[in-house]
């Protein structure tokens, strides 16, 4: 599959790519590793007229300890973050799951930013411009139809994103910039839930970095991701949790899963659940269970919903034991 035409823009510098996204309006499309896009762009799911590239601007590409947590810059590799010291010892959850996206050679070139603004997918969806001619457009590509969920009123495809649930566990935010705006949300709120348009960046607008704010003095964490092939594969269900503790047991806790929804999805009951407590088996088991009820899946990536929904069970009581014996 060849890539449609398109004309590249290289600015070298912030205020200059927000000129030109400013500039070229709908007909733009940002390009950062270009992992995910140049597939989808393949197989026509998007045919910008102008790509605009950030490669070039080395200010969005950097790690930086301060007082108030860790910043790391958008453009920042997921290599990067694999190796850096800071994060393996600040954030070494963050580590872990970037060690869990993809491949090695994708890691390479993909960035967080790429990977925090990631599309929702479908096998319905993630298909040549031929297989998908077979049906009538759906909800995702401008239809009134959803193949998978019949008689569906909105589009189901699934966020399946591996950094999100460990830096929304993290309550990490994100710097959001575009021409003549800033502005900075909490992470979570960078998802719409809705699978037609689930990243909810204005027009115009990118991301430029994430804060992770300094966490407690005792803390834990850990990713779990359940997948077919270990080498290179997207999750079926992934578990982030964070966990801290004190005196009185456990101080604080964070469950968030990926792959089950439009957006990553935090288990409310989990703080609930757990703080105050000694994770045993059978607060775990509940918390396991809560996480079971909020899970959603539905039959549009591998495997079955029921399998993964019984596995975020499972992955939920791995995510927080092993975070809470890390601590
Ligand atoms: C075979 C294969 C397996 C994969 N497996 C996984 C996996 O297991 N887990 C996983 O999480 N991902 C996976 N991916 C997806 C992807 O490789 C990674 O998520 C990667 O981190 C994306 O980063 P990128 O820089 O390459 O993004 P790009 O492809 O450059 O961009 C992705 C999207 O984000 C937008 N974008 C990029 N940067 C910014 C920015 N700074 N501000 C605003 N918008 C931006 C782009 O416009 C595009 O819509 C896989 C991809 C492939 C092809
Ligand atoms: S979930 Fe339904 S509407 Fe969304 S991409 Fe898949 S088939 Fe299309």
């Amino acid at each position: 599959m060849r890539l449609p035409k398109f004309e590249h823009l290289q600015p070298e510098s912030l205020e200059e790519a927000l000129d030109l996204l400013s500039e070229h309006g709908e007909e733009v499309k940002v390009i950062a590793g270009g992992t995910d896009l140049l597939v989808s762009m393949k197989q026509r799911l998007f045919t910008p007229k102008y790509l605009l590239n950030l490669k070039g601007l080395a200010e969005l590409d950097f790690i930086r300890d301060g007082n108030e947590g860790l910043r790391i810059g958008a453009l920042t590799k997921l290599t990067t973050i694999i190796k850096s010291p800071l994060v393996r010892e600040k954030f070494p959850v963050l580590a872990q799951a970037a060690g869990y996206v993809s491949a090695p050679p994708l890691q390479n070139m993909g960035t967080l930013g790429g990977n925090l603004c990631l599309n929702t997918r479908c096998f319905f969806y993630n298909q040549s411009q031929f297989w998908r001619q077979a049906r009538p457009p759906c909800f995702k590509t401008g239809g009134e139809v959803c193949h998978v969920v019949k008689g569906g009123d909105h589009c189901y495809s699934v966020y399946q994103g591996d950094l999100a649930p460990v830096l929304i566990a993290l309550e990490a935010r994100v710097k959001l910039a575009k021409k003549g705006g800033r502005r900075v949300i909490p992470l979570l709120d960078l998802y719409t839930g809705q699978g037609e348009k689930p990243i909810a960046l204005e027009a115009g607008e990118i991301l430029t970095e994430v804060e992770i704010p300094a966490p407690a003095a005792s803390w834990g964490g850990d990713y779990q991701k359940l997948r077919y092939r270990g080498a290179m594969d997207f999750p079926l269900v992934g578990v982030a949790a964070v966990l801290s503790q004190n005196e009185g047991g456990c101080a604080g806790a964070k469950v968030v899963l990926t792959a089950v929804a439009s957006a990553p999805v935090v288990v409310e009951e989990a703080s609930r659940l757990l703080e105050g407590q000694e994770p045993d088996e059978e607060i775990v088991a509940r918390v396991a269970e809560a996480a079971y009820e909020v899970a959603r899946p539905v039959a549009n990536i591998g495997s079955t919903p029921l399998y993964r929904r019984k596995m975020v069970r499972v992955m939920t009581k791995r995510a927080i034991t092993n975070a809470w014996g890390t601590e």
